[in-house]
């Protein structure tokens, strides 16, 4: 079976090597916001080339922080897509904020500017931009756009690790980037764990007060926080894979380039590819079929897994019934979750594979 995720595939080295650095923290006898901690937030920070990393409990916690940093709460509206992990909408939430969802753009599955315009209102204080999928897109744009309007720019850079757009990587363009390194993200722990980068002396402090109950120093709490600390097996875990994270990344865009060049069933369409091939890490690789359930059951009957990202936009899940969407509807959004399909894009796919990938898709009737 091709599976959308395979670690058992990954590599035996990086496998010793975490088993080592997990013998390492277990004897240090220090296993929360520690050493291992310091150096990731150093590492991620120095990869991103962006000033300050504060290592989170997971990419949810993350955003919620990024907003509760930027004094957006009760009464403030934030914008966002309905085509994305019910985490970042749920950040909004429990930031005590009210979400506002604005339609994509079909070709990319991306925000559309034209609809996010439509949403603001005299509430709106932030925008948080989901770089769905890997791909990060006319972020010049996002920039002046958000500057011109007065609102804060969140990047959800959970699926979108060292994607890059004129040489800036995913979470120096806004106020703050929230990243996620589940494990089944470009770059994941062995549980849950996540990150804010910041290029703000300012906001890294209060995010770091934040994840922390809220505390200066010990026993002081000038703010109400939360407990979303890292712990040292998370960090010691992704100070491993991070060494393999551009080799693996490198490997998903061969892979992306081989499905965009060679995939050609008229049934089958593909997302825009992207513009400079650094702009995507192919976190997934997405095509749109009209009738995915048929082509879900080929691929399955040719042992290829594929999945669902996402089957229900989110003005569509029970929770979120009186959620304020585009006056104008969310057509695009309600079409790409009825047509999604993602199908196996990970760095441990032999040749072999994608080969075999293409040729059952191709043959799909
Ligand atoms: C995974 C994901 C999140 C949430 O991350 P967790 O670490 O699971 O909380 C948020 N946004 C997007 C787009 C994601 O893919």
């Amino acid at each position: 079976m091709i599976l959308m995720n395979d670690f058992g595939l990954e590599p035996p080295e990086l496998h010793q090597k975490m088993k080592l650095a997990a013998a390492r923290v277990i004897d240090s006898g220090w296993y929360v916001l520690g050493g291992e901690v310091a150096a990731f937030e150093n590492q991620w920070s120095s990869l991103c080339n962006i000033p300050f990393a504060i290592g989170v409990g997971n990419g949810m916690d993350a955003i919620e922080i990024a907003l509760r940093s930027l004094g957006v709460g009760a009464g403030d509206e934030v914008i966002t897509t309905p085509i994305t992990a019910f985490p970042t909408v749920l950040a909004i939430y429990r930031a005590g904020a009210v979400p506002v969802l604005a339609d994509i753009e079909p070709e990319s599955g991306l925000l559309s500017m034209e609809s996010v315009g439509r949403c603001i209102s005299q509430k709106t204080k932030a925008i948080i931009l989901v770089h769905l999928y890997g791909q990060l897109r006319s972020m010049d744009e996002w920039v002046s756009f958000c500057k011109k309007k007065n609102l804060f720019l969140i990047e959800d850079c959970a699926q979108a690790h060292l994607a890059s757009f004129g040489g800036r990587i995913a979470g120096s363009f806004g106020e703050f980037g929230a990243y996620s390194f589940y494990p089944t993200k470009n770059l994941g722990a062995i549980g849950d764990a996540g990150a804010l980068v910041t290029r703000s002396l300012d906001l890294a402090n209060e995010a770091k007060m934040l994840r922390n109950y809220g505390q200066s120093v010990r026993y002081h709490h000038p703010l109400l926080g939360l407990n979303s600390r890292l712990d040292e097996i998370q960090a010691a875990m992704l100070l491993v894979k991070m060494r393999w994270l551009e080799e693996f990344t490198i490997r998903r865009r061969k892979i992306a380039k081989k499905y965009f060049d060679n995939i050609s069933n008229p049934l089958v369409k593909l997302l825009k590819a992207p513009e400079g091939e650094l702009e995507h890490v192919h976190h997934l690789f997405v095509v749109l079929c009209e009738r995915r359930e048929d082509l879900i059951r080929y691929l399955n009957s040719h042992n290829i897994e594929s999945l669902i990202h996402y089957p229900i936009p989110i003005h569509k899940q029970e929770s979120c019934a009186n959620i304020i969407v585009d006056s104008d509807g969310l057509t695009n959004a309600e079409k790409h979750a009825s047509m999604c399909l993602s199908i196996p894009c990970h760095p441990q796919m032999t040749d072999q594979d994608v080969v075999n990938v293409i040729s059952v898709i191709n043959s799909f009737k």
